[in-house]
Order: structure tokens, then C-alpha cells, then sequence
């Protein structure tokens, strides 16, 4: 190999505290795949599988450059066996440079975040490779509407008189979004119970989902009293998916560098007559009474939200969780049937989502 070529070994210290991570790095191809993965570990509640994703992803941004085969990998710290193998699929991309999709999708291989860690076809590393490219394209306002319709006829079809609230950055007036997330409930305490599966077989059956992992509501069986709040994870019914959106004439021309618009000419628009992105959704269900802490929990922003709990706890002896809040002193839950109510508990001025940008 020319000189240019050849990846001098790195040593590398095992805490990211001891080295220096840029923002721009060398490796974001693997290092967005990976922290997908870490979210998704999350979301499933496994926070070893998260964090373990997460320390693999930072050992990368800090490499000096490109990780072109697994050698470049060998005694790097922090390493386990399932980030190398998302690595490796991964890795045996380059070079490739055919986009295969319609093919993938002929073949009925839908789930990225199942099939990467097994790591043993090409064409699955391609698929999330796919995902990826549009998954790190922002949701604009546009197509978190579109998504909103979506929800809200699948919502409304399996149980009538169900309220759909858009939570999350759009909620608080934001353009574009990392992903688009939706709060449900009925008014009826109790319709709500195992919701989530009857929405999300009506969207797959529409082949509106490329994935989605639905995680069992685990409060009412959850020890986790006032006293104890484990974690800023709540425990409601929720779903962790990537739709399949149907994209406007007008956005594919606004898209022309992304990897499915670059389908337009060639076999998926034989094959589905149509073009489509990957677009995050996170839908939640909460059961009524839940209701206005589960939106304003969910609203955002997270630091907005960590700073509300540090004021419940600090200032008001109060512990606040997007289930209830819990009053220390008069030991007793407090109720509440609004976001506003909830401020007045807490004694602060209500603040509306628009301003909830911290
Ligand atoms: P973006 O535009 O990047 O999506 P966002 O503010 O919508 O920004 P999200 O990560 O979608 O960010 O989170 C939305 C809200 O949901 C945040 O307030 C966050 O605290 C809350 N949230 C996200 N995941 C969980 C979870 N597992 N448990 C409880 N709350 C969560
Ligand atoms: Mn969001
Ligand atoms: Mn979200």
C-alpha cells in the first residue's frame, strides 16, 4: 500500500475523561450506527447494552482516522464483542458502492436494528446503512404533520375517542426534529391497557413500519415508590419504531443527494410506485389520570425536564416523575389535570411548551 494508506496503531486510553474527543471526527458513518444501537438498548430498558454501545461509538470519535478494516481496531480499549460486529458489517460496505435497496426490500428485510448485530450479510450492513443516512436527515414540520395524520387515523381506528398529543421538540415550536413523538390516552381510565400492539399491527399492516420494539407498561409492577425515583426513564407503554413515509413530490426534489431519491429513476419506483424515507417515531401511552405528567415529561426539553425535577426535590421537597407528583411534607400524591396545574403545585409560573426550549 501507498504510505498515505497505511493506519499507524493507536494507543488509546480507556476513559474518555483521559482523551480528546472532537465533535468532527473521522468515523460518524460507525459511531451513528452504534449510538442508534445505544438508544435503542434504552429503550429496552438494558442500560449495560447502552452504555457498553455508547463507550464503543466514543473510542471511535477519538481515533485520529477512518476505521477501513477491523485491524485498525486491535487493542483498542472498550471494544466488546457486539459493537465489532456492528463494526464489521459495517466496515465490509465500503468499497461496495452499489445501492442495492430495492433488492433488499424484495427480499422482505426489514429490520435493521434486528439483523446489524448478527452481522453476517452484506446486504443487511447496506440496508442500515440506508436507514442511517435518512435517519441522521432532520424530520422537518412538514413531515412530522404527515406523520401526525398517520397516527392519528391508526390511533382513532383501533380505539375511538382516543386524544393524540404531538410531544417532544415540535411540540415546543421547533422546525426540524431528531424524531416525532406522540402521547396517547382515553379518557376512560383503563381503555388504554395494552393499546400499543393494536396501533402498531394497524400501521404494519398499512407497511407503514420498517421496525418498532414495543416495551409492556411496567409502573403498576415497578417498586420504585415517591421515595425512590430509579431513573428519568418512565415506564409507560411505548413504542420505539421507524415509519416508512411516502415523501411529497416537492421533498424529493429538495433531497436530491439522499440515497432514496436516488432510487427515483431505478427499480423502487417500479417495484412500490413510490419513494419513502426512514423517519424516527416514538409513540407513548399513558393512562388518563397520567396524562398532564406524561405530556409535560415528554415535552421537553430534557434539560428543561431535569431541571424541573431539581426543582421539585431542592426547592420543594417534591418528587416529580412523568407518572405523578409526589408532595414529601404532606406525604401524599398530588393530582393534577393540566400541565398548569402541575406548575402551580410547584409553585412556578407556568411556562407554555414554546418556552420550554432550555
Ligand atoms: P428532537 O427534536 O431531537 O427529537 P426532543 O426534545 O423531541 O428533540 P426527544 O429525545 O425526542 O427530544 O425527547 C422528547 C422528550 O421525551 C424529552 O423531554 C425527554 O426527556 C422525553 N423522553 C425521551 N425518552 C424518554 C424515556 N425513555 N423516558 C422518559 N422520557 C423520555
Ligand atoms: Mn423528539
Ligand atoms: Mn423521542
Amino acid at each position: 500500500p501507498k504510505p498515505s494508506e497505511i493506519t499507524p496503531a493507536v494507543r488509546m486510553k480507556s476513559y474518555a475523561c483521559q482523551r480528546r474527543t472532537p465533535l468532527k471526527h473521522h468515523n460518524s458513518f460507525l459511531t451513528d450506527a452504534l449510538e442508534i444501537l445505544a438508544q435503542n438498548a434504552e429503550f429496552s430498558e438494558n442500560e449495560g447494552r447502552s452504555v457498553a454501545f455508547r463507550r464503543s461509538a466514543s473510542v471511535l470519535k477519538a481515533l485520529p482516522h477512518v476505521v477501513r478494516s477491523m485491524d485498525n481496531l486491535k487493542d483498542l480499549p472498550c471494544l466488546g464483542e457486539h459493537s465489532l460486529r456492528v463494526i464489521k458489517a459495517l466496515t465490509n460496505v465500503f468499497g461496495v458502492g452499489v445501492r442495492t435497496a430495492d433488492r433488499w426490500f424484495r427480499e422482505g428485510l426489514r429490520s435493521p436494528l434486528d439483523l446489524i448485530p448478527t452481522g453476517q450479510k452484506l446486504n443487511h450492513a447496506q440496508q442500515a446503512v440506508e436507514y442511517y443516512n435518512d435517519l441522521n436527515t432532520p424530520v422537518t414540520k412538514k413531515e412530522a404533520m404527515v406523520i401526525s395524520d398517520i397516527v392519528d387515523k391508526a390511533v382513532k381506528a383501533v380505539l375511538p375517542g382516543a386524544i393524540i398529543t404531538l410531544s417532544g421538540g415540535f411540540r415546543r415550536g421547533k422546525e426540524v426534529g431528531h424524531d416525532v413523538d406522540f402521547l396517547i390516552t382515553h379518557p376512560e381510565e383503563g381503555a388504554e391497557e395494552r393499546l400499543m400492539p393494536k396501533i402498531v399491527n394497524w400501521l404494519d399492516d398499512q407497511g407503514l413500519l420498517l421496525y418498532q420494539k414495543t416495551t409492556r407498561n411496567s409502573y403498576l409492577e415497578s417498586k420504585d415508590g415517591p421515595a425512590r425515583p430509579a431513573s428519568n426513564m418512565d415506564r409507560f407503554e411505548r413504542c420505539f419504531s421507524i415509519f416508512k413515509l411516502e415523501q411529497l413530490d416537492s421533498d424529493i426534489h429538495a433531497k436530491a443527494s439522499s440515497y432514496n431519491s436516488g432510487k427515483t429513476a431505478g427499480m423502487e419506483e417500479r417495484h412500490t410506485g413510490s419513494i419513502w424515507r426512514a423517519v424516527r417515531v416514538d409513540l407513548v401511552v399513558s393512562p388518563y389520570s397520567q396524562f398532564a405528567f406524561a405530556t409535560l415529561g415528554w415535552t421537553g426539553s430534557k434539560l428543561f425536564e431535569r431541571e424541573l425535577r431539581r426543582w421539585a426535590g431542592q426547592e420543594k421537597g417534591m418528587s416529580l416523575s412523568s407518572h405523578a407528583l409526589y408532595d414529601s411534607k404532606q406525604q401524599r400524591y398530588l393530582r393534577a389535570n393540566s400541565e398548569e396545574e402541575i406548575f402551580a403545585h410547584l409553585g412556578l409560573e407556568y411556562i407554555p411548551p414554546s418556552e420550554r426550549n432550555a
